[in-house]
């Protein structure tokens, strides 16, 4: 199997004692390449570096998650502007709304949405989309924008959202989430709604160790070798094969972010 892993933390301070035995692993599980979600201007600097030090392998997005909008104003959308602009980075985000925690006001989450949505328009390059108790919200947003190419990253709500999603031209992202026997059930009826070419799989790694490894790392931290897990859940929910899911993923991951079909450095 030849996967992507299209939305890994791998700037997360918790990856840098061992990042590299981390790489190490992906690769011997299957993982070609790998996009680092920039969910600051920090991270995001980060993930550029380490696309420079793996090309062909890793590549990064350039954004300001809705836990940080407040981060973002006037003064520093300049220089993320810039940070979008670079070579190495293959979307704008990760950028959204998440009216769950409102870990920033909903005005500045908004403003800063807006912003991203249009460093995305202004590039060219698609969204990686963060949503979370905010819906309506976030689809009267993208439509005003025009936004019709990008990804929601890490599904986990219904069917009303998943139709949404694909009605507006995105694609979706299913992390393990959907490998949680309490809470991903109903994400294994609405993964079997969304096509193939429009499916896309991730770790989200630091985060989301998939339930179901046994046994399960003592630090519960996740890491891309384990996205194998997540694969054959969706394949189990689909009735499809691991290698018709991992096939499909990684077309469909290559042609939205505009990936290199093999890997430049074995890095
Ligand atoms: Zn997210």
């Amino acid at each position: 199997m030849e996967l992507i892993d299209i939305g890994a933390n791998l700037a997360h301070d918790s990856f840098d004692a061992d990042r590299d035995a981390i790489l190490k692993r992906a690769v011997a599980a299957g993982v070609a390449q790998i996009v680092i979600t920039g969910s600051s201007q920090e991270s995001t600097g980060k993930a550029i570096e380490l696309s420079r030090a793996h090309p062909g392998v890793l590549f990064a997005t350039a954004g300001v998650h809705p836990h940080h909008a407040a981060d973002l104003t006037v003064d520093t959308l300049p220089a993320l502007q810039a940070l979008a602009r670079d070579p190495h980075v293959v979307a704008a985000g990760e950028c959204g709304l998440d009216y769950f925690r409102d870990f920033s006001p909903r005005d500045l989450q908004r403003r800063a949405f807006g912003w991203q949505l249009g460093i995305a328009k202004a590039t060219g390059k698609p969204v990686f989309l963060h949503q979370r108790d905010a819906h309506d919200d976030f689809i009267a947003i993208l439509r005003e924008h025009g936004i019709r190419h990008g990804v929601a990253h890490c599904f986990t709500a219904g069917e009303k959202e998943c139709d949404a999603y694909l009605e507006l031209g995105l694609l979706i992202g299913i992390t393990g989430w959907i490998n949680d026997e309490r809470r991903g059930l109903h994400l294994r009826e609405v993964v079997k709604r969304i096509p193939a070419d429009r499916l896309l799989i991730e770790t989200d790694a630091p985060y989301l160790l998939p339930r179901d490894i046994k046994p399960a790392p003592k630090t519960r931290r996740n890491e891309p070798a384990f996205l194998p897990y997540v694969v054959r859940a969706i394949a189990a929910a689909r009735g499809e094969t691991p290698e018709t899911v991992a096939a499909n993923s990684t077309k469909a991951a290559r042609a939205l972010f505009g990936l290199p079909a093999r890997a430049e450095s074995s890095q």
